[in-house]
C-alpha cells in the first residue's frame, strides 16, 4: 500500500558516504520529528562501491519513512540530486542537502518557517571561511564571477545544493527536460520568490570530498555551456579584431609610402589577403554559431514562461 503522502520530503545524493549516512538519518529525522509535519527521507545512492547501499537498505528497512533510490552506477551528484527531487513526494516543500553533514540538518526549521512565510526558495549560501584553501576559494569565486558575466545569472558565491523547495518550484524544475542538469542554475531560471539564508561551514563527517578536480570543472563547464551561448558570439569579436588589425596595417602602409619609407617589397599585399581572407572565415563561421545557439537553445525546450500560484497560507496541512 502507498504511504499517505508527506508534507515535507528531504533528498540526499550520497556517494561512498557510508560513515555519514546512518548519522545523518539519524539528525535528520530528530529534527523532522520536532517539526511535527508528516516527512520522508529520500536518499539516492549514486552508485556507491562501499557499504552506502546496504546501510540504506537496512535504514529503510527500520522506517517506511526512508526510502532508498539505488543507481546502476556513478551517474554523479546532478542526476542524483534529480533523481531525488523526481521521486519525492512531499506536497508542500523539498529540501535537498549534501549527504556529509556540511549542510546541518539542524537548519532544516529555520527553513521550513521562511517556506510557510510564502517563500518559494530559500537558498542556503555559505559564509566565506579561511578553510577551504585558497585555490578552492578563488577559483570558486572566479566560476560564479564567469556565470554571471557570461550567462546573467547572479549565483551569489556559496550558493551549494542545500536549499528547500516549494512543490510548485520542483514541479517546474522536474518539468524541464534538458538532459545536461546544472541544478543551481535551473533553480535559479524558474524563478519564484526566494530568500538567501546564510550559514556557517561544517566539516565532512568522515570521508573525503567527492568532488575531484575533474569533477568540479565538468561541473563548471556544465554550469557555463547550458546557460550561454555567448562564448559562440567569439567567431565575430574576432573576426572584429582582425578587420581592425588589417586597417591599421593598411593605414601604416600608406604612410610609409607617403613619406618614402621603404618596405619588403610584397609583404603588405600579402599580409593584407591575409587578414581580409581571415577575418572573412572568422566571420562565416560567427554566422553558423549563431544558427548553432539558435539551435542549442531550441533543442533544450525549456517552457517559454512558468507561472506561480497565488499566494496561500502554507501554515495547515491540506
Ligand atoms: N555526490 C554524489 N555523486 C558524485 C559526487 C558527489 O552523489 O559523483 C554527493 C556526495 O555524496 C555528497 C554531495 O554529492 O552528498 C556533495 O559532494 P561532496 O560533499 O564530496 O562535495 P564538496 O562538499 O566537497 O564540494
Ligand atoms: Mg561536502
Amino acid at each position: 500500500m502507498e504511504a499517505p503522502q508527506p508534507r515535507i520530503s528531504v533528498v540526499l545524493p550520497a556517494w561512498n558516504e557510508a560513515g555519514n549516512v546512518a548519522p545523518m538519518t539519524g539528525r535528520l529525522k530528530e529534527t523532522l520529528d520536532a517539526l511535527a509535519e508528516s516527512y520522508e527521507i529520500v536518499w539516492v545512492n549514486d552508485g556507491s562501491t562501499d557499504a552506502t547501499g546496504d546501510a540504506l537498505d537496512t535504514l529503510a528497512a527500520e522506517d517506511p519513512r526512508v526510502r532508498v533510490l539505488h543507481f546502476s552506477r556513478n551517474f554523479g551528484h546532478m542526476a542524483a540530486l534529480c533523481a531525488g527531487l523526481e521521486a519525492a513526494r512531499a506536497s508542500g516543500a523539498i529540501i535537498s542537502m549534501d549527504a556529509d553533514g556540511q549542510h546541518p540538518p539542524e537548519m532544516i526549521p529555520e527553513l521550513v518557517a521562511r517556506w510557510k512565510n510564502g517563500v518559494d526558495i530559500v537558498q542556503t549560501i555559505r559564509n566565506p571561511s579561511g578553510r577551504e584553501g585558497f585555490l578552492k576559494a578563488a577559483t570558486s569565486r572566479g566560476f560564479y564571477r564567469v556565470l554571471s558575466l557570461l550567462a546573467d545569472i547572479d549565483l551569489p558565491n556559496g550558493a551549494a545544493d542545500f536549499r528547500l523547495m516549494d512543490r510548485q518550484a520542483v514541479d517546474a524544475l522536474n518539468n524541464l527536460p534538458e538532459r545536461v542538469r546544472f541544478v543551481r542554475g535551473l533553480v535559479h531560471w524558474v524563478g519564484f520568490e526566494r530568500e538567501y539564508y546564510h550559514y556557517d561551514p561544517v566539516d565532512r563527517l568522515s570521508g573525503e570530498t567527492k568532488y575531484s578536480f575533474f569533477k568540479m570543472f565538468t561541473l563548471a563547464f556544465n554550469g557555463l555551456t547550458s546557460f550561454s551561448v555567448r562564448p559562440l558570439r567569439l567567431s565575430f569579436v574576432l573576426a572584429l579584431l582582425v578587420i581592425l588589425l588589417a586597417f591599421l596595417y593598411g593605414v601604416f602602409v600608406l604612410w610609409a609610402y607617403l613619406v618614402g619609407l621603404e618596405l619588403t617589397p610584397g609583404w603588405a599585399s600579402t599580409l593584407i589577403v591575409i587578414m581580409v581572407l581571415g577575418s572573412a572565415q572568422l566571420f562565416a563561421i560567427g554566422i553558423a554559431s549563431e544558427y548553432l545557439a539558435r539551435a542549442y537553445v531550441e533543442q533544450k525546450q525549456r517552457p517559454v514562461y512558468i507561472l506561480r500560484k497565488a499566494r496561500a497560507p502554507r501554515d495547515a496541512a491540506e
